[in-house]
């Protein structure tokens, strides 16, 4: 059985959701997905969700003296999702006790804690966007809306790294076991959308994609409903580019995924628009790709549509809750269309709103 099935069959009463909304515009964009949330448990019944907050990031250094503080961690482990808004400072207070290594304490913890070991990133351009993306029209016309699925605590990042006189090495290994989850995910994640699952390695050099690909090639045995193909990396930074709306769900190893999911994060123009999800062994955490962003923090400006959309993937991948995911993407599809844009996307010399004014938007858009 499937991680994420026995999670939507374990938690059936109310789901217990930890909100750790950080700092910068992390507190402006959660209150906003919570609105959604609670309107989406107010449609879909089955939806029961308590939300218990906790704090982390530079409000954890402030309550109590570590960015990563205990009672964080212990509301985390009794709960059945973690939905994460962002942490960290302004670049010129970098140096502050408070600041200093926060990203990484807040981060590492809770991924050394729940052992999040597969990261997972939307990518999708807004047709009514398209304006905001990079990319020429044309090359966005058939539909771009991607799933990257990265293994996130092997390969050459977490290899030994030596340096001998004029040579240095750096050691990338994989087990067939960390290769199986981020795949065991890529399968069911390619399922429940266009069916289409592309394996990006670099096999005709490296004996790690080998293996990867003989482990691909197995499971797909117990996924005929899924179109499996396999990419070279090179060639799949350039596809990225040059016919995007091709890719459905990829799944690749650490380094290929770090640079491929920062490569596909510029497609929808804004970070605004990104969320992601960190895959552990026991539960899984949600957060938006993008940081604190504190130059923005405290003027209501935010786009929280990350935010929202990380409320929908808790309900889809923790939960299995398919019909309220799908609802909350429409709703904030919905919002888009209709025009109601933060600065952030709104085109050049139109009028913007304010994070408080999209959230409304995409609370009154909700059906069931
Ligand atoms: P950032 O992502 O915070 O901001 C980059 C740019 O994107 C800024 O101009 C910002 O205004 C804009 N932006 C980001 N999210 C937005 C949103 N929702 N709506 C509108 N605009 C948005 O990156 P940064 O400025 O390099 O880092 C700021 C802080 O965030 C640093 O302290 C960094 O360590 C931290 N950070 C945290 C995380 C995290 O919590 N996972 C990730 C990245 C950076």
């Amino acid at each position: 059985m499937t991680t994420m099935l026995r999670r939507s069959l374990s938690s059936k009463a109310a789901r217990k959701v930890a909100v750790l909304p950080g700092d910068g515009i992390g507190p402006e964009v959660m209150k906003e997905a919570l609105k959604v949330l609670k309107r989406t448990a107010e449609l879909f019944p089955k939806c029961a969700m308590t939300f218990e907050h906790g704090n982390i990031g530079g409000a954890g250094f402030d309550a109590h003296g570590e960015h990563f503080p205990a009672v964080t961690k212990a509301l985390c482990e009794r709960s059945d999702a973690i939905l994460f808004g962002s942490v960290g400072g302004p670049v010129q207070e970098q140096h502050m006790p408070k600041w200093k290594d926060c990203e990484k304490n807040s981060l590492l913890g809770l991924r050394k804690a729940f052992d999040l070991a597969v990261n997972v990133r939307p990518a999708k351009v807004y047709p009514t966007l398209a304006h905001c993306s990079p990319l020429r029209s044309e090359l966005l016309k058939d539909g771009v809306d991607m799933v990257i699925i990265r293994e996130l605590l092997g390969g050459i990042y977490f290899g030994e790294h030596t340096t001998e006189g004029d040579s240095a090495k750096d050691v990338c290994t994989y087990t067939v076991a960390q290769i199986r989850r981020p795949l065991e995910f890529a399968f069911q994640a390619a399922k429940g959308r266009k069916g289409k699952l592309t394996v990006v390695d670099k096999a005709n050099v490296l004996d790690t994609s080998r293996l990867w690909r003989k482990v691909a090639t197995e499971m797909a045995k117990d996924h005929p409903e899924v179109t499996m193909d396999f990419m070279y990396v090179d060639n799949a930074a350039m596809q990225l580019i040059k016919a995007p709306a091709s890719f459905d769900v990829i799944c690749t190893e650490n380094m290929f995924g770090d640079i491929l999911s920062d490569a596909a994060s510029v497609l929808p123009g804004s970070l605004g628009l990104m969320p992601s999800a960190s895959l552990g062994s026991k539960l899984y955490l949600y957060e938006p790709s993008g940081g604190s962003a504190p130059d923005i923090a405290g003027k209501g400006v935010a786009n929280p549509a990350a935010q929202i959309l990380c409320g929908a993937m808790m309900l889809r991948y923790s939960f299995g809750e398919e019909a309220a995911a799908a609802a909350i993407e429409a709703a904030v599809d919905q919002a888009i269309l209709s025009g109601v844009l933060t600065g952030d996307i709104a085109p050049p010399g139109t009028k913007s709103v304010s994070t408080s004014v999209f959230g409304d938007a995409v609370v009154a858009a909700m059906k069931a």
